[in-house]
């Protein structure tokens, strides 16, 4: 049987490549947009709305959880100054996986993936640790990506200029 495979995009940029390639794949995939560490939220919205025209374009499902930016700054309170790759991007991925993990389990998904470790700026074996973690305490099952090598990066850039695609110079929180 088929796997059922929910993808957590965290953009259009990160995810289209790998989205382009499982569809072609003839994968069962659906795109989940679990983002409330993007701020602010017009940006938030933005990047939501890329993520499903993007989709749109590979006739792939797309679910769309709920901005909780409340629960994420209590989460990484006190870890602001943290640099991008440390803690506060741990404990971000991690409340990400798990909870469309959750969302997994409750909606008949066999799997989940993430786009979480495709850009160059990010520490992909940080992202597969949480990953794991989230994994182990849910009982899902995670599909590690590997979206740096064989004309991967190539693709991404490729796609973003033929489908005009937002892109940001930043990864999702700002100062507060
Ligand atoms: S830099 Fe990105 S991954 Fe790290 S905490 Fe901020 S939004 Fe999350």
């Amino acid at each position: 049987m088929t796997q059922k495979i929910l993808l957590l995009s965290c953009c259009a940029p990160c995810s289209c490549a790998v989205i382009e390639k499982m569809a072609q794949e003839g994968k069962d995939l659906t795109v989940a947009f679990y983002n409330p560490n993007i701020r602010p939220f017009e940006e938030y919205e933005r990047r939501l709305h890329e993520n499903k025209r993007l989709c749109r374009e590979y006739d792939i499902p797309f679910v769309d959880l709920e901005y909780d930016n409340e629960r994420w700054c209590e989460l990484t309170s006190g870890l602001e100054d943290e640099p991008e790759r440390g803690n506060r991007c741990s404990i971000c991925f991690h409340m990400r996986l798990k909870r469309v993990m959750e969302y997994a389990i409750e909606n008949g998904f066999d799997a989940v993936a993430s786009v979480l470790g495709v850009s160059r700026y990010k520490n992909l074996a940080q992202v597969n640790a949480q990953a794991q973690k989230a994994s182990q305490e849910t009982g899902v099952a995670y599909i590690e990506i590997e979206a740096r090598k064989g004309g991967m990066q190539e693709r991404r850039d490729e796609l973003v200029k033929e489908l005009n695609l937002y892109h940001q110079d930043y990864c999702g929180c700002k100062p507060r």
